[in-house]
């Protein structure tokens, strides 16, 4: 899978990771990572109790929209 950002800029990067909201690919340039120990509401998946702290890894334009940076 390429970065969906870089791609759209006409390069071809690998990605290294994918948003968690929109399925994009990402690379490292372009991934936006928090790490929650809560598993909010809200997101794309079935609701469901996680007891480990989870890496978020969202696209700067969910990362936005989700009211980050
Ligand atoms: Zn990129
Ligand atoms: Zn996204």
């Amino acid at each position: 899978m390429k970065c969906y950002i870089c791609a759209k800029e006409g390069k071809d990067t690998d990605a290294v990771a994918m948003c968690i909201v929109c399925g994009m690919g990402l690379c490292m340039d372009h991934l936006v990572r928090e790490d929650v120990d809560v598993w909010e509401g809200g997101y794309p998946f079935p609701a469901q109790r996680m007891k480990k702290v989870l890496p978020r890894i969202l696209c700067p334009e969910c990362y936005n929209a989700m009211g980050g940076g």
